[in-house]
C-alpha cells in the first residue's frame, strides 16, 4: 500500500512585492522544485474561493473533516493539543494570565509571566469552587493556559472575557438561548480568580502581577468519527503548535510529541524528518506542520519567510522524498508579509509521487501554480485527492 506525507508550511502563500517576488518565488528551493518537475501543481483554497480561513478550520478541512461539520470552537482544539483528555460535552476556552488594575486590563499578557510562575499561580487556581460545575484550570506556556467546564446545561455560545483591548474586563454574555448558566459561572470563575490571584504571595513581587484570567473561544467538545475509520488509514502528526496537535487529536490521529519541535521560527526541521520517516513505518499517513512562515509573515518580514522556507527545502524535503510516500505540500491560508494577516488568496499546492500525474511545471511558487495541472482545488477535496494517491480511494456506487 502506498503511504501518504502532507506537509503543511502555515501561512505559506504570498502577494508579490515591487518586484514581483514572494517569499516563496524569491527563496532558492532546488528540492521542492525538482519535485514540481516530477509532480503536479495546482491552487487551493482551503475553506473556499475567497474565503480567509483560520488555521484551525483550514486544518480540519485540509485534513478530510470539512468545517462546516466538524468545527468545535478554539478552546477545545487548545486543550487537546496542550494534553488535556476532554469529556464529552465539555466547555473549553483559551485562557491568558493578564495584568488588572483598577478594574482596567494592562497587560494582557501579565508581563509574560514565565510558564513556572504561571504554574504555582494555575494551582492556586484550584480552590475556586462553582456549584454544579467542575472547574478546570490549567496552564499551558507562559501567560497561555486552558479553562475548561464540565458540567449539565452548559452550552457554549457564549461572548469571552478578553477584549483583546487594554480596557475593564467585559462580563460573558450568553449569545444564544441555553447558554445563560455558562456565561454566569465564567463571570463567576473571573471574579473568583481575580479575588485569589491579587492576594497570592507569588504576586507580590512582581512589576505586573498576574491577577487575573481572560478566556476567549469557547466551544464545546464532541466525540467525531475517528480517522482510521472515516479513510481506512493510519495516521500521525508532528507538530510543535498545541492548535496543530489539537486538531490531530480531536480527529483521532496519533500525535507524537517530538521535544525538538517548537512551533517557533527556530524549530528543529532535522528533528521533524526524522519523526516523520519513523512514523511512517508504522503509519499509512503522516502529517506534518512547521508554523515558522506565518510567523515571519505576520511580522512582516520577507527575508524571514524566505528563508524558513529555503530551510524547509534544505532540511525537510530530502529525508520526506526518500521515503517513496505520496507528499502533498501546501499552506493552510496565505499571509502575505505586505499585510501581516491571514487572506483569502489562494495557496500554492504541489503534490508528487507514484499516484499522482505530472504537469509541465518546473517551479513551486505561486505563479507556476496557477499553471498547474491539478487546477483550483477547494481544500475539502485535498484529502480525498491524497487517500486516492495513496490508492485507498473509496468507490462510489459499484
Ligand atoms: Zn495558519
Amino acid at each position: 500500500m502506498e503511504k501518504g506525507i502532507l506537509l503543511i508550511m502555515d501561512g505559506l502563500g504570498d502577494l508579490p512585492d515591487r518586484k514581483g517576488e514572494t517569499p516563496l518565488s524569491a527563496a532558492k528551493t532546488p528540492n521542492m522544485d525538482k519535485m514540481a518537475k516530477e509532480g503536479i501543481l495546482g491552487m487551493l483554497s482551503p475553506i473556499g474561493k475567497g474565503n480567509v480561513p483560520g488555521s484551525d478550520t483550514s486544518h480540519l478541512t485540509l485534513l478530510g473533516y470539512p468545517y462546516w461539520d466538524f468545527y468545535c470552537g478554539r478552546g477545545p482544539l487548545e486543550a487537546l493539543g496542550s494534553g488535556i483528555k476532554l469529556k464529552e460535552g465539555d466547555i473549553a476556552f483559551r485562557a491568558n494570565f493578564a495584568t488588572v488594575k483598577d478594574g482596567k486590563i494592562v497587560d494582557r499578557r501579565a508581563g509574560r509571566i514565565d510558564t513556572a510562575d504561571a504554574h504555582k499561580l494555575a494551582k492556586l487556581l484550584k480552590k475556586v469552587k462553582i456549584v454544579g460545575v467542575e472547574i478546570i484550570f490549567v496552564n499551558t506556556v507562559e501567560h497561555r493556559g486552558v479553562l475548561i467546564l464540565r458540567g449539565k446545561e452548559l452550552e457554549a455560545h457564549v461572548s469571552g472575557t478578553d477584549p483583546h483591548a487594554l480596557e475593564r474586563v467585559p462580563q460573558s454574555k450568553a449569545l444564544k438561548k441555553g447558554s445563560e448558566k455558562t456565561a454566569r459561572v465564567l463571570n463567576e470563575f473571573t471574579k473568583k480568580a481575580m479575588d485569589i490571584l491579587g492576594k497570592a504571595r507569588e504576586n507580590s513581587k512582581r512589576e505586573l502581577p498576574a491577577n487575573a484570567v481572560l478566556c476567549r473561544g469557547a466551544g464545546t467538545y464532541r466525540k467525531v468519527e475517528p480517522f482510521a475509520k472515516r479513510f481506512g488509514i493510519t495516521g500521525a502528526c508532528i507538530a510543535g503548535g498545541a492548535l496543530y496537535k489539537g486538531v490531530a487529536e480531536y480527529i483521532g490521529m496519533d500525535v507524537l510529541y517530538v521535544k525538538e519541535a517548537t512551533g517557533t521560527k527556530d524549530t528543529n526541521l532535522k528533528a521533524k524528518a526524522k519523526h516523520a520517516v519513523a512514523a511512517l513505518k508504522n503509519h499509512d499517513f503522516v502529517f506534518v506542520h512547521v508554523k515558522a512562515p506565518d510567523s515571519c509573515a505576520h511580522d512582516k518580514d520577507f527575508e524571514c519567510k524566505k528563508k524558513v522556507i529555503e530551510r524547509v527545502d534544505k532540511e525537510l524535503i530530502p529525508a520526506l522524498v526518500k521515503t517513496g510516500a505520496n507528499i502533498v505540500i501546501t499552506g493552510d491560508h496565505s499571509t502575505p508579509c505586505s499585510i501581516g494577516e491571514h487572506t483569502g488568496h489562494e495557496v500554492p499546492l504541489l503534490c508528487w509521487g507514484e499516484g499522482f500525474r505530472v504537469d509541465f511545471c518546473k517551479r513551486f511558487n505561486e505563479v507556476a501554480c496557477m499553471y498547474g495541472g491539478l487546477g483550483h482545488v477547494d481544500g475539502w477535496d485535498l484529502f480525498p485527492i491524497l487517500v486516492n494517491a495513496m490508492e485507498r480511494g473509496k468507490k462510489v456506487g459499484t
